[in-house]
C-alpha cells in the first residue's frame, strides 16, 4: 500500500476467533450490533461461533529516511498460558517479513503502539537460553507512560506480566530502548501522539507524505463496530471512559483530515476512512 510516498507492508501472523462481543464489550447490545452487521466489513464475525475475528499482524512502513515496524504481535516460544492459543507459537513471522525482501537487521525502528502480549511478542527472541532483541539494529521506541505503568504496576495477568519481562525488559537491559512522549518526532514524516485509555500510554503513530495521511490507532479502535459505536470500550481496557474519549478523538481526527486508519487488529481490507453521516461515524473500506 502506498500513502503519497510511504509504502506499507501487513506482515501477518495469526487470527483471534475465540472472544465473544458480549464479554469483550461491556456495554455491547446484540440488536445494535446485529444492526451495523452489514457495515462491518466482510469478515469480522463468526456467526457459528457467534466470535469477533481479530487480525494479529504487524505494519512496517518505509518513509524516505527510515523502516520502521509498527506493533509486534505475539512471538515465537513465548510462555503465555494459561492463553493456550498464544502459548509457544511458532509462526512464520520473520519468513514473512523476508518476502517483502526486509531482513530483521534492516529494521530501524521498533514503534510500539502499547505494551500488551500481542504488540511486543516479536520484540525479542531466544539466543542460549535467554531473549534478546530480535532487531539488533533498531532503537525500540517504547511509551513513556507505558513502561513506567507496567513496571510500577506488574500486572496480575500472568500473560500480560510474562509478556513485559520477556519481551520488554531484555530490550531496555541491552540499551537498545527509547523512551518517548506525547508529540514525538521519530521524522518529518512521522509523528507519535498518545492516545490513552485502552491503556494509560497507548500511542498511535501518524504517517504523512505528499499530502496523504496514515494513522496507526493501536487498540483505541479494536474492532469495527467501534467505528459505529465509540462509546463501547473493551473488557481490555484500563480506563474505559478515558479510551472512549480518545477514540471519538481519532475518529473526529480522520474525518477532518481524511487520514485513512488503520487500527491494529482489523481483518482484510485492514484499513478505511471515516467518514461522518448524520452525526454518526461510518467507516469505508479501502
Ligand atoms: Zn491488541
Amino acid at each position: 500500500m502506498l500513502i503519497g510516498d510511504a509504502r506499507l507492508f501487513r506482515i501477518h501472523e495469526t487470527m483471534i476467533r475465540n472472544i465473544k462481543p458480549a464479554e469483550f464489550f461491556p456495554k455491547y447490545n446484540a440488536k445494535v450490533f446485529q444492526a451495523h452487521m452489514e457495515d462491518l466489513g466482510p469478515l469480522h464475525y463468526d456467526r457459528r461461533q457467534d466470535a469477533l475475528l481479530l487480525s494479529i499482524h504487524s505494519w512496517l512502513v518505509r518513509t524516505d529516511h527510515h523502516l520502521i515496524l509498527i506493533d509486534s504481535c505475539i512471538g515465537n516460544e513465548k510462555d503465555r498460558m494459561p492463553r493456550t492459543h498464544w502459548h509457544l507459537l511458532n509462526t512464520p513471522f520473520l519468513d514473512n517479513m523476508r518476502t517483502f525482501g526486509v531482513e530483521p537487521s534492516d529494521i530501524d525502528f521498533v514503534m510500539c503502539t502499547h505494551m500488551h502480549a500481542d504488540h511486543i511478542g516479536w520484540n525479542t527472541v531466544t539466543s542460549d537460553g535467554r531473549w534478546v532483541p530480535t532487531f539488533p539494529n533498531a532503537r525500540y521506541l517504547f511509551g513513556k507512560i507505558e513502561y513506567d505503568y507496567w513496571l510500577k504496576n506488574p500486572s496480575k495477568d500472568r500473560v500480560l506480566r510474562n509478556a513485559f519481562e520477556d519481551s520488554v525488559l531484555p530490550v531496555v537491559s541491552s540499551g537498545q530502548a527509547e523512551f518517548i512522549e506525547d508529540g514525538f518526532e521519530l521524522d518529518e514524516q512521522c509523528i507519535i501522539r498518545l492516545l490513552p485509555g485502552h491503556t494509560p500510554g497507548n500511542l498511535a503513530v501518524f504517517i504523512k507524505s505528499q499530502e496523504a495521511e496514515v494513522v496507526f490507532s493501536g487498540d483505541i479502535v479494536h474492532h469495527p463496530v467501534q467505528i459505529y459505536e465509540p462509546d463501547w470500550s473493551t473488557s481490555a481496557c484500563t480506563d474505559p471512559c478515558s479510551a472512549a474519549s480518545s477514540r471519538f478523538k481519532v475518529l473526529d481526527y480522520c474525518v477532518q483530515n481524511e487520514s485513512l486508519l488503520i487500527p491494529a487488529h482489523f481483518c482484510p481490507p485492514h484499513a478505511g476512512f471515516v467518514r461522518r453521516v448524520d452525526g454518526h461515524f461510518v467507516f469505508e473500506w479501502i
